[in-house]
């Protein structure tokens, strides 16, 4: 097959972080679209606002007050999906009916004091204490010996389902490890097995090589749209060097994420001129006191939108029963990604 194929006729492409195929359907582009269309009327930005249980200085559940806090603060969650004092039961009836009780901890993330601000409109030195904090959680969770896994990750909008406004992420950190990165983990360390190198690594050397699916990239990063995505404008920020996670990160490492992570923000901003929802979320080492020379510290954007800010894209049907689908090509993305402004479209004026 080649490339002009790639861009016209339907076919598969493989993920080798999770070894699982998407479907590419370039030719349905033409169809007619009916989709979902929803309001997205933009509430009147407030650098304060008294209802917010993330703000400073307000109470949250319980009547527990947050402190006046000038910039990030994190905190336990009040409403954690993981608790760190649950007890270690098993149940197992032949093999079919198989659970196992999971301790962990939810950390919620404040990025900034600010309630009207997000990534794309927060300074670079505000944005690289965000990376410290991240770095500082992970190294600190991490130590805890019934923490095997810790995953950082900000849902953003209400398509998301993210109903707080306010910027901010979550970090959830377990005694196991969650389907995605035990699924990267094991390929990571067979590719490291069989050549000697990170996977990511020498994708990302191809990815330079090629250029046509990268978005932006500085001294130590690279943002870029993955060959396999299956969100229309899904994305992968990968370190230029082999660290297997945030702790391992220089100073000038940190502060070239903090500004990459801006700079990506924007372009989706920019994308629709709406704040862009997503899910995005750091896959670092598993934390169980193994070396993890194999894993390469990256992130992953997954955003619902498909071709406008209120059509948005379903992974139903075939999708749910069969594999993934998508129909614009990454390529196609990554050209409308690298098309629009550097400059937020809030701060044209
Ligand atoms: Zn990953």
């Amino acid at each position: 097959m080649n490339f002009s194929d790639l861009t016209s006729q339907p076919h598969r492409r493989f993920n080798p972080l999770t070894r699982e195929w998407v479907l590419v359907s370039p030719h349905r582009t033409a169809r007619p679209w009916q989709g979902q269309t929803e309001d997205v009327a933009a509430a009147a930005p407030v650098t304060y606002d008294p209802s917010c249980y993330l703000c400073p200085g307000n109470l949250r559940a319980e009547g527990v007050a947050n402190p006046a806090y000038t910039g990030t603060f994190v905190f336990d969650n009040d409403f954690a999906a993981l608790r760190p004092d649950t007890p270690a039961e098993e149940i197992q009836e032949k093999g079919l009916l198989v659970a196992r009780s999971e301790a962990g901890r939810c950390r919620v993330v404040c990025f900034s004091p600010r309630h009207d601000l997000t990534m794309a409109r927060m300074g670079v030195a505000e944005l690289r204490q965000v990376v410290d904090t991240w770095a500082q959680e992970f190294s600190a969770l991490g130590s805890d010996p019934n923490i095997r896994s810790v995953q950082i990750f900000e849902n953003r909008g209400a398509m998301m389902g993210c109903s707080n406004s306010h910027p901010h992420g979550q970090i959830w950190a377990n005694e196991t490890l969650p389907n995605e990165l035990a699924k990267e983990a094991a390929a990571c360390r067979e590719y490291w097995q069989l050549r000697g190198a990170t996977l990511l690594h020498d994708y990302l050397q191809l990815e330079l090589e090629k250029k046509e699916r990268l978005l932006l990239a500085n001294d130590h990063f690279v943002w870029l749209v993955p060959f396999w995505a299956v969100w229309p404008f899904e994305t992968l920020l990968v370190s230029r060097r082999c660290v297997s996670a945030l702790d391992q990160l220089r100073d000038e490492e940190r502060t070239a994420l903090a500004e990459i992570l801006r700079q990506a923000a924007i372009r989706y901003d920019n994308l629709f001129r709406t704040p862009f929802p997503y899910t995005m979320g750091f896959h670092q080492r598993p934390t169980d006191g193994g070396d993890y020379p194999e894993f390469h510290l990256h992130a992953h954007f997954y955003p619902p939108l498909l071709r406008s800010a209120t059509i948005r894209k379903f992974m139903v049907g075939y999708e749910m029963l069969g594999m993934p689908q998508r129909d614009i090509t990454p390529e196609a993305a990554a050209r409308w990604l690298r098309e629009v402004p550097a400059r937020h479209y809030l701060n044209e004026r």
